[in-house]
């Protein structure tokens, strides 16, 4: 018996040594890639938080809006894998971190959500979205008081089918949960529900309705969530997940899993980024200026998003316009319905709009009212106050180092996709024989013409492609300068080349933040004192 647990013991010991291994090799490639690893007082991994550095990248644009939860029986220990997720420009689930803990009480998710932040150089997000664990929610509050906190629609409406039972029931408190009532309706609307199928008394029925505002759009609304209310996001990034790893999986092995999934979930981005360039779509509406310049500003998944506005904005009337001391307020209503009405606060001089529908705030995305205001006045472009970097195609550009070094993680990524697209193209190309040697030509030209302008010589070394001096690019190919391989310094907080940690562009949020720690990604063995349990195996 003490030999076999001494056995386990053993395995788990060499398991955890290698995950952080390769964890370390990983950071060889990607040195802003960040880990964390934290021990009980034997010796035994507890917790292991991971972020890579484009992840900490897309964290700058889209962490604004983050939501996590745990899930299980995804590796051979069963402990608890927590996934930090958000969503970018096209609409995407991307991946920010993620950790394998021993347990889910209040202190692992406040050590996590701090390993977060101190990835995340102390940048912290407006709104997050949680399953509703007590710990979590317990967590949130001493972490982060002033932040947003809903609890995620996928998860309530599981509790309502587990609590309740009846399909009907689920169905009827899905439409309320993300109805857009005004809050007395929303009141009525839940009373009428519970006595319906007689309720009233049971605890989960009352602690939901005293937690209405984490989870009713009545109540949520004018709060911005990135569209997370949609409950398929948080199953999708759950069923993503269980296609690459599986519950017989050692910690290395699930880590690398993992990290092929977020690798796939980054290769659609790519993806989306290329359709998202090709050419402006047909335009539909009637409003074309504004529509020509919404699919010429948003991704194209957003643009699909509001350009049902404009058409909406089509069957809008304007029944009154008020000029007070401070805004010009439209009345604003549907044809044919004068008894429903919105009112829109337009500021001229700060091209400020603001409708009581409240979702240009929850959306970031002008409604059908304003867009009807803006007709009115003819306005022709979306002004900048109402337009969010983060769904504009665009919102990358600000990765783009203005002195032209590129982060290491940015190139992994894109060489990553590179490989994809090529995979592609190799499928249809192999099939007829002139297709092969096309391609190959082209694509050895390509090669041959690139190295040849980071050598800075005017021919190519190889004979492969003779013709490859068509794709020498004009401002760098055939200069004839040997290129400068100076070694340059690297900075200590963001690990990036050409800036002292005293310029680091990282430097002001640093300063800004609690989180004073410099080594990133630099140790691995703390000791958490409030160990009590371990990553341990129940087989
Ligand atoms: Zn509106
Ligand atoms: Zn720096």
């Amino acid at each position: 018996m003490y030999n076999e647990i001494a056995r386990q013991r053993r395995q788990i010991l060499g398991d955890a040594a290698r995950v952080l291994k390769k964890l370390e090799d990983m950071q060889l490639k990607d040195p802003q890639l960040y880990f964390k690893a934290c021990h009980d007082s034997r010796g035994l991994l507890r917790n292991l938080f991971w972020s890579d550095g484009i992840s900490q990248l897309d964290y700058r644009l889209f962490g604004d809006v983050i939501a996590f939860d745990a899930t299980y029986k995804k590796n051979k220990y069963s402990c608890p894998l927590v996934i930090f997720s958000g969503v970018n420009h096209h609409n995407q689930t991307i991946v920010f971190a993620a950790a394998l803990i021993a347990d889910e009480t209040t202190d692992t998710y406040v050590w996590l959500l701090r390993q977060l932040m101190f990835a995340m150089r102390g940048k912290t997000p407006t709104s997050i979205i949680t399953d509703g664990a007590m710990a979590i929610r317990n967590a949130v509050r001493d972490v982060f008081p002033e932040v947003r906190h809903r609890l995620c629609a996928w998860h309530l409406i599981r509790n309502a089918t587990s609590n309740v039972g009846n399909p009907s029931f689920t169905s009827k408190f899905r439409k309320i949960m993300t109805g857009d009532y005004e809050i007395p309706v929303f009141k009525r609307k839940w009373v009428q529900l519970i006595e319906e199928f007689g309720i009233e008394d049971k605890p989960w029925v009352i602690n939901m309705y005293e937690e209405k505002h984490m989870w009713a759009t009545a109540y949520l609304k004018g709060k911005f969530f990135a569209g997370f209310r949609t409950t398929s996001r948080c199953e999708g990034l759950h069923s993503v997940v269980g296609r690459y790893v599986g519950s017989r999986y050692d910690l290395t092995s699930f880590v690398e899993h993992f990290q092929r999934c977020v690798a796939h979930m980054r290769f659609n981005e790519f993806n989306a980024d290329y359709e998202s360039t090709r050419g402006v779509p047909v335009m539909q509406t009637c409003i074309e200026l504004l529509e020509r310049y919404a699919a010429e500003l948003y991704t194209h998944e957003i643009f699909l998003f509001f350009r049902p506005f404009l058409s909406r904005a089509g069957s809008m009337r304007v029944l009154k316009i008020d000029n007070t001391n401070d805004c010009i307020k439209y009345i604003v209503c549907k044809h044919g319905r004068p008894d429903f009405t919105w009112t829109v606060d337009f500021h001229q001089e700060e091209m400020i709009f603001m409708c009581t529908c409240l979702r240009m705030e929850s959306f970031a995305i002008p409604c059908e009212h304003i867009v009807k205001v803006m007709v009115d006045r003819d306005i022709r472009e979306i002004p900048r106050s109402l337009v969010l970097d983060r769904w504009t195609k665009k919102v990358k550009s600000a990765l783009n180092d203005p002195s032209g070094f590129t982060r290491d993680a940015v190139v992994i990524s894109r060489q990553s996709a590179l490989v994809e697209f090529s995979k592609q193209l190799a499928a249809v190309a192999a099939k007829v024989p002139e297709r092969y040697e096309e391609t190959r030509d082209l694509i050895m030209g390509l090669y041959s013409s690139y190295k040849a302008a980071d050598e800075g010589e005017n021919q190519p070394h190889s004979g492969v492609a003779r013709s490859s001096n068509l794709y020498v690019h004009p401002t760098t190919g055939g200069s004839g300068q040997p290129s400068k391989k100076k070694k340059r310094q690297r900075c200590s907080v963001c690990q990036m080349e050409g800036h002292k940690k005293t310029t680091c562009p990282w430097q002001k949020d640093t300063d800004n933040n609690v989180i004073e720690n410099e080594a990133i990604g630099s140790d691995d063995g703390d000791m958490c004192t409030e160990a009590t349990a371990e990553l341990d195996s129940n087989s």
